[in-house]
C-alpha cells in the first residue's frame, strides 16, 4: 500500500530503506542520500550536483537504480545521492570541500549500504576526492586509473547505449547504417554515444547542450564536435551547422532520439510534437512513465532507462571486481544486447518495454528478499 513519509516520498514493498538529508553549516550547502532498496547487496548509485536536485528527484533516480542493477543481473542494490549546488558557479576548490564534507556525512553507510559513483557534473575526480576524504577505496567507484578504478569517462555508458539503439533499430526494422540520430546533451553519455554510433555508421543530426542545439543534415563529426564543445564551452560554434534552440531538438525529425541530460526532458509541453521512430533512454527519468505509455501506443519504441543506460553500473562493478578495461567492456556488452533484446520481445503489444522491464527487475528483488 502507498504512503507517505515525513519527506513526502512515497514508499512501498521496495522501499526506501533510507532517506537522508545533510547539511553542513560551516559550507553552507544541503545533500541527500536515498537508498532504496539493499535486497540484492549494498546500495549503488551515483551522486548529481546540480542547483535544483530534490530529495524527490534522488529518490526517483535511487528506484530507477534498484531495478537497473536487478537487471543487470548485479549483486548491488539501488540508492542514488544529489548535491544542491551549480558546479559552474562555484570554485574548485569548493567543490572539492563540498565533496568531501558530503562523503563525511556520509561515511556512517559506507561500503556496508551505499557506494558512491559519478552522475551529472561529478566526473572521476570527485570519486578521487570522494574516497580520499573517508580515506576508503571503495567508497566510490568511477575514480581515476591511477586508484585503480575505471572511469565512467572511459564511455562505458554511452557505450551501452550505442548497443541498445542498435538493438532497438534492429527491432525496429531501421538500418543503423544511415540512421538519423539526434542526441539531447553532449556529456559523458551523450559523447561517447555519438562516438560508437556514428563509428557504427549512423548519422548524428542534432545535437544540444545547455546552450542550444546544432543541427547538420549530412552529420556532425563526432572529433569535431568534441573539439568545439571544449575550446568554446558549447556544441553551438560547429563550423557550418545551424544554431538552433536548445529544446528544439525534441522536435526534429529523425529516426532515433537519445535525451542524454536532465530529468523530464521530454514533458506533457513537447511529447505531442516528437517525429522520432526510437527513443533511448541515455539520461535517467528523461520522462515520466505515463508519457512513455502514451507514445508506447503511438508506436515509438522506447528503450528505459533502467537497460538503457546500465553501461556505467555494469563499469562500476567491474573496477569493485579488479576487471581490466577490455573486460569491462565485453562486459557491458554481454550484458546490454540480451536485456535490451529480452526486454523488447517481451513487450509487444500493450506492455511498454519498461513494464516488461520492472516485472522481470521485481521477480529477482523478491526472490533475493526472500532468501
Ligand atoms: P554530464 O554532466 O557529463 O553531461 C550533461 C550534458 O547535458 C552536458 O552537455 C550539459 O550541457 C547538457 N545539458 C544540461 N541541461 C541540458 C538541457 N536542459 N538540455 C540539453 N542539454 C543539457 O552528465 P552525464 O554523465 O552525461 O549524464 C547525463 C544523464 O545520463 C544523466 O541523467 C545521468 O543520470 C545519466 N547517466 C549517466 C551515467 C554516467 O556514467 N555518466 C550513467 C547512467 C546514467
Amino acid at each position: 500500500m502507498q504512503n507517505e513519509r515525513i519527506t513526502g516520498i512515497p514508499y512501498d514493498d521496495i522501499g526506501p530503506e533510507y532517506v537522508v538529508e545533510v547539511y553542513d553549516p560551516k559550507l553552507e550547502f544541503k545533500g541527500v542520500l536515498v537508498i532504496d532498496n539493499t535486497a540484492l547487496g549494498m546500495g549503488k548509485g551515483g551522486i548529481r550536483m546540480t542547483p535544483t536536485v530534490s530529495t524527490q528527484e534522488v529518490y526517483r533516480l535511487a528506484r530507477a537504480m534498484t531495478y537497473k542493477n536487478a537487471l543487470a543481473g548485479l549483486p548491488f542494490g539501488g540508492a542514488k545521492a544529489g548535491i544542491i549546488a551549480d558546479p559552474r558557479k562555484i570554485s574548485t576548490q569548493r567543490k572539492k570541500d563540498i565533496i568531501q564534507s558530503f562523503a563525511r556525512l556520509l561515511k556512517p553507510f559506507i561500503p556496508n549500504r551505499y557506494i558512491a559513483g559519478p552522475d551529472m557534473n561529478t566526473t572521476e575526480v570527485e570519486m578521487g576526492w570522494f574516497s580520499q576524504a573517508i580515506k576508503d577505496r571503495t567508497a566510490a567507484t568511477g575514480k581515476p586509473k591511477s586508484m585503480k578504478g575505471l572511469p565512467h569517462e572511459l564511455g562505458s555508458t554511452g557505450f551501452g547505449v550505442a548497443l541498445a539503439t542498435k538493438v532497438a533499430a534492429a527491432q525496429k526494422g531501421i538500418e543503423l547504417k544511415g540512421a538519423r540520430v539526434s542526441i539531447a546533451g553532449f556529456g559523458n553519455v551523450g559523447q561517447f554515444a555519438h562516438k560508437f554510433l556514428q563509428e557504427w555508421g549512423a548519422t548524428v543530426i542534432a545535437v544540444s547542450d545547455s546552450s542550444g542545439t546544432v543541427y547538420l543534415r549530412t552529420g556532425l563529426d563526432y572529433a569535431t564536435l568534441l573539439q568545439t564543445k571544449e575550446k568554446t564551452g558549447s556544441v553551438l560554434k560547429y563550423p557550418g551547422a545551424k544554431q538552433l534552440s536548445r529544446d528544439i531538438i525534441y522536435e526534429l525529425t529523425t529516426n532515433i532520439l537519445i535525451p542524454a541530460a536532465g530529468p523530464d526532458v521530454i514533458n506533457e509541453t513537447n511529447a505531442g510534437k516528437l517525429k522520432t521512430q526510437i527513443i533511448v533512454e541515455g539520461a535517467n527519468i528523461p520522462m515520466a512513465e505515463e508519457l512513455e505509455v502514451k507514445l508506447h501506443r503511438k508506436n515509438i519504441l522506447i528503450v528505459p532507462d533502467i537497460i538503457a543506460n546500465a553501461g556505467g553500473v555494469i563499469s562500476s562493478y567491474a573496477e569493485y571486481k579488479g576487471f581490466s578495461e577490455k573486460k569491462m567492456f565485453s562486459l557491458v556488452e554481454e550484458k546490454i544486447v540480451p536485456n535490451v533484446e529480452a526486454v523488447l520481445s517481451a513487450s509487444k503489444g500493450a506492455t511498454t518495454p519498461r513494464a516488461a522491464a520492472l516485472r522481470i527487475a521485481r521477480e529477482r528483488i523478491t526472490k533475493a528478499r526472500k532468501k
